[in-house]
């Protein structure tokens, strides 16, 4: 007689490219849940915006980028409609518009688990859901100035990466039980020593006997990448500069036609930035939230040259209080915070202590632990309940 299948409970991960690091956070968490509990779980990654709005919502992701390049408005924005009653209003008026697609999105995925890691799936797919729903988790991917729409009230657990990321939950009138400090996941290469760094270097093609400094501006290649690129060049430090052009095709290609006075490295979008963040000695990069997490995970100091108004101001804060970093918002001030770490041994070798001290390298692994929790109490509850 043939054993029925065991049923493998689905986890159903909300997410959007709009930037880069809802997907980053997202596959983390799959890769611990992978980690920890080998093919128990299946798992599905679904992009709100693309896969399901309606237009123009659908084309959030393609537009994001050129949207971010207008930091004052999007700031003005984001403080505009922060507060948890903005929040429901702006939610309510959007709802007859975005109700069919969001009722698809469920009927289409049913799952065990539903997994936000996006600030604007709660309030659409929580409605959509309506009462007889799988448990439903928010995974907030702001370190600080997290915005109101991240924290609804009728989510069972919502898993945020600082204590003020907390205390703006309370605020956001969340009941305390309803929140847990984790940190933010990052995938687990970054969390791992680095090895042999010779060894990654030859690896990477990058030379051995010098610093590297990586420069990164997120996902979308964004901020003054060019003219740091250029003040770096014109004092001619000893260093190997590596710069990552993200999705921005345009700069990359402007940065591969100059010629470099030190060795220099240009990239678009990377798969391997866990490989390179341990192979590097600073890391120059705005301040997005997954990239400076994977940098103290990796234990690699940080300039912050600039910042998205709103989700992101809070983060150089963040950052510099605790001295994992500087902040030099210009190219100048950028090249002056190099040269200090490079003649200055010991302040660098601080910073690298400080970096190690913030980092929470088993956020990733501890929010799967508490979604196959959540998942399990859950089951428990509706057995007991048909029971
Ligand atoms: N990233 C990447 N390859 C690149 C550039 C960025 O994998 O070429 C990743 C980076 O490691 C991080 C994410 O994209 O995980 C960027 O997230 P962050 O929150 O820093 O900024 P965002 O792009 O969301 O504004």
């Amino acid at each position: 007689m043939n054993t029925p299948a065991k049923h493998q409970p689905n986890i159903l991960f909300l997410f959007s490219d709009t930037g880069g690091g809802h997907r980053s956070a997202t596959e983390a968490i799959i890769e611990a849940l992978n980690l920890e509990y080998g093919d128990q779980y299946r798992t599905e990654m679904v992009d709100i915006f693309k896969d399901y709005a309606p237009p123009p919502l659908k084309m959030l992701p393609a537009l994001y980028p050129r949207i971010v390049r207008a930091p004052q408005a999007w700031g003005l924005g984001y403080h505009l409609s922060d507060g948890p009653k903005r929040v429901s209003v702006l939610s309510a008026s959007a709802w007859p518009y975005v109700r069919s697609s969001y009722r698809r999105l469920v009927r289409e995925h049913p799952s065990d688990l539903i997994v936000s890691v996006h600030s604007l799936a709660n309030e659409p797919v929580l409605r959509a859901l309506g009462h007889e729903r799988p448990p439903f988790v928010t995974v907030v991917t702001d370190l600080v100035s997290v915005h109101a729409s991240w924290y609804h009230r009728w989510v069972d657990l919502c898993i945020v990466p600082t204590e003020a990321a907390r205390r703006r939950a309370i605020k956001s009138l969340l009941e305390p039980e309803q929140v847990r400090v984790v940190g933010l996941p990052v995938a687990d290469q970054f969390c791992q020593p680095p090895g042999d760094v010779e060894e990654l270097r030859q690896h990477l093609g990058w030379p051995t006997d010098r610093p590297v400094v990586v420069l990164v501006g997120g996902g979308e290649g964004m901020g003054p990448l060019e003219k740091v690129v250029q003040a770096i060049s014109k004092v001619n430090l000893p260093i190997a500069l590596v710069v990552i052009a993200g999705r921005n095709k345009a700069l990359k290609a402007k940065l591969e036609a100059n010629d470099y006075p030190m060795p220099t490295f240009v990239y678009g979008f990377v798969r391997e930035m866990p490989d390179f963040m341990r192979a590097a000695n600073v890391l120059i990069t705005k301040a997005g939230p997954g990239t400076i997490t994977e940098a103290l995970n990796a234990g690699l100091p940080m300039i912050l040259y600039s910042h998205l108004p709103g989700q992101e101001s809070g983060n150089i804060p963040y950052v510099v209080s605790d001295g994992a970093g500087v902040w030099a918002p210009r190219p100048d001030q950028i090249v002056g915070a190099l040269r200090n770490w490079l003649d200055n041994t010991e302040q660098y070798d601080r910073t690298v202590d400080a970096c190690k001290k913030l980092a929470r390298p088993n956020a990733a692994r501890q929010i799967a632990h508490i979604l196959v929790e959540t998942l399990e109490k859950h089951k428990r509850k509706k057995e007991f309940s048909v029971a």
